[in-house]
């Protein structure tokens, strides 16, 4: 018998614990919210198990759960678990590589959309005058049609992106840590350094894992090699990008606009970029649909069932 901790109401988390044997103790915080670190402890203190959102997972929070054997993460990257720290404790971290892909890459759209259409400016016209006139300009946008873009880490959801992308006939290159010749071929890609890709794309897409390795990747000076006309897109890590230089880019008229879905000091934003039309932020929803969620939650549960059973 094992007892699992799961640190926040998830959805479909009872139809996914009734897979469980039934003499597993099951504990699931009756709230959305994150539970402090004093609450977490005293809840997972005898957990075997844990399914974990968010929540940042360091050695000294480990060393307060000495029966914890596994770790689940609900989610892809796992910048916010220290995994060296899990592996020296025999702690087994799992996370959900294949369940958040397409969601991911289709909210990358939905934020391309958004910055080329300037549906922000849109909806905010509408709004404001009612009726509102219109003229053979009104909030003139662009295509994606026919302009290059640039995918920056050519992992899964890097690679669903430039599938989608075919769709709206756009021109793929990418930038990545290794080269993928087959990929290249499946789906007409480039491959160009960094600092080429920055250059030539219309559409700068951050597809990278977050950590120390990408920090602060796209800086003022990558900024300053991107188009005028160029777009920004970030639904990576906002680690990734450094938050200050972009909103200057972005008040300089250094590059048109940007999507971002995660920030720097995440969940906070920098100030300067919620008062811009044309930076489009949402809050962190990549994988945040129906599907995906009910999707994520059946595989956290059945992640940490596999290394707790593995154990008998
Ligand atoms: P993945 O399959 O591991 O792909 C990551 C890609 O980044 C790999 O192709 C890797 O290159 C490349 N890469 C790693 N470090 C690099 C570096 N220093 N420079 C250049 N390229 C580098 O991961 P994924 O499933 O596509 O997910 C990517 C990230 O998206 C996750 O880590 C997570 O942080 C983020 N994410 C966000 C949301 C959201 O809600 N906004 C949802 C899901 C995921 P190689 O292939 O050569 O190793």
């Amino acid at each position: 018998m094992y007892k699992i901790v799961v640190t926040r109401r998830i959805p479909g988390i009872e139809q996914a614990a009734e897979h469980l044997p039934p003499d597993w103790d099951l504990w699931i915080n009756p709230s959305e919210y994150p539970l402090t670190r004093e609450e977490l402890i005293s809840h997972a203190k005898d957990g075997d198990g844990m399914l974990v959102c968010n929540d940042r997972i360091d050695d000294e929070l480990m060393a307060a759960l000495p029966r914890l054997k596994a770790l689940s993460n609900y989610g892809v990257g796992v910048d916010n678990i220290d995994l060296e720290a899990a592996k020296k404790r025999g702690i087994i971290v799992t996370n959900l590589p294949d369940e958040v892909t397409y969601s991911t890459a289709e909210l990358a759209f939905a934020l391309m959309l958004a910055c080329m259409r300037r549906l922000n400016e849109a909806d905010q016209l509408v709004r404001s005058a009612n009726p509102f006139s219109w003229t053979p300009t009104i909030v003139i946008g662009r295509n994606l049609r026919g302009k290059t873009l640039g995918i920056i880490g050519f992992g899964r959801i890097g690679q669903k992106v430039a599938e989608m992308a075919k769709a709206f006939e756009m021109k793929i290159i990418y930038y990545s840590r290794s080269r993928k010749p087959e990929v290249e071929q499946r789906l007409s890609a480039e491959y160009r350094s960094l600092q080429d890709l920055l250059q030539a794309a219309d559409v700068v897409s951050l597809h990278v894992p977050g950590g120390e390795q990408t920090r602060h990747l796209i800086g003022a000076g990558q900024l300053k090699l991107m188009k005028r006309e160029a777009i920004l897109i970030n639904v990576a890590r906002g680690t990734v990008v450094d938050e200050t230089a972009l909103a200057g880019a972005l008040i300089n008229k250094q590059i048109a606009a940007a999507g971002l879905d995660v920030y720097e000091q995440e969940p906070f934003v920098t100030e300067q970029l919620l008062k811009l039309p044309n930076a489009v932020l949402t809050p962190h929803i990549g994988c945040s649909t129906w599907e995906t969620r009910f999707a994520m939650t059946a595989k956290a549960i059945q992640n940490v069932y596999d290394v707790l059973a593995s154990r008998y």
